[in-house]
């Protein structure tokens, strides 16, 4: 069993997840229970007490942390279009490097993806925790580390009812960076996320933080996140 899965059994154990009746119920939920629901179904690789650092310093409320919160398809893997499948994760150049950096300077890293192919029905929640269960491999072969995945499932005009709903956290809502930072001891101050589209940038916006708008083709994720580190850091 791979150090990802077995981190996401046990975290699975300390939190719990919410039961498959409540899935199908998003639209009679509240903002909260919906967007947690999603939220909370996060991979993380932790050893144990890395994550009981992260609670003692979570309930003590001292000593928070920057945060990177980074778009994934664009700026962590190449824009496919809809990609979920694990040979279809291909790295932006210097990803892996890029994330390391951030893990090195004290930076919690968190992925905040609009993933709307579930309620398009393109493909499920399992495929998208997959993809990110493989990046998270190759990143900690990599000596890198992706703290938490945050994805939205959503879109109003989708093709699985349950999903087509207009919540509030697909971007450029603030939602996944809201839940994110109940979840995490972050200093907004010192915080940013980079993305590629317009709404990502607004979600960052929205939630009172600088956000960076990164294009792959023009540019060194690693150059860029060497300059955030150095002016917020
Ligand atoms: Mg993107
Ligand atoms: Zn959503």
């Amino acid at each position: 069993m791979s150090v990802a899965r077995f981190d996401l059994w046990r975290f699975r154990n300390i939190v719990g997840t919410p039961s498959s009746g409540l899935r199908g119920g998003g639209s009679r939920l509240g903002f909260r229970a919906q967007c947690g629901i999603f939220a909370r179904r996060l991979i993380g690789a932790y050893t144990g007490g890395q994550r009981k650092t992260e609670l003692t310093t979570l309930l003590s409320g001292q000593n928070r942390r920057p945060a990177a919160f980074l778009d994934r398809d664009g700026v962590l893997n190449i824009d496919h279009g809809y990609a979920h499948r694990p040979d279809q994760l291909d790295w932006v150049a210097g990803a892996p490097q890029a994330v390391r950096l951030l893990n090195e300077a004290g930076y919690i890293v968190i992925v905040v993806t609009n993933q709307s192919g579930v309620a398009r029905g393109y493909f499920s929640e399992a495929a998208v925790k997959l993809f990110h269960a493989t990046m998270q491999e190759r990143l900690l072969a990599a000596g890198a580390r992706i703290d938490a995945f945050y994805y939205c499932p959503h879109h109003p005009e989708g093709a699985i009812p349950q999903l087509s709903i207009r919540c509030q956290c697909r971007k450029p809502a603030p939602g996944m960076l809201e839940q994110a930072a109940q979840d995490w001891p972050i200093d907004p101050a010192r915080s940013f996320m980079i993305g590629d589209r317009d709404d990502d940038v607004s979600a960052a916006q929205a939630f009172g933080i600088r956000g960076i708008k990164f294009d792959s083709r023009n540019g060194s994720l690693v150059d860029l996140v060497r300059r955030e580190i150095a002016s917020t850091g």
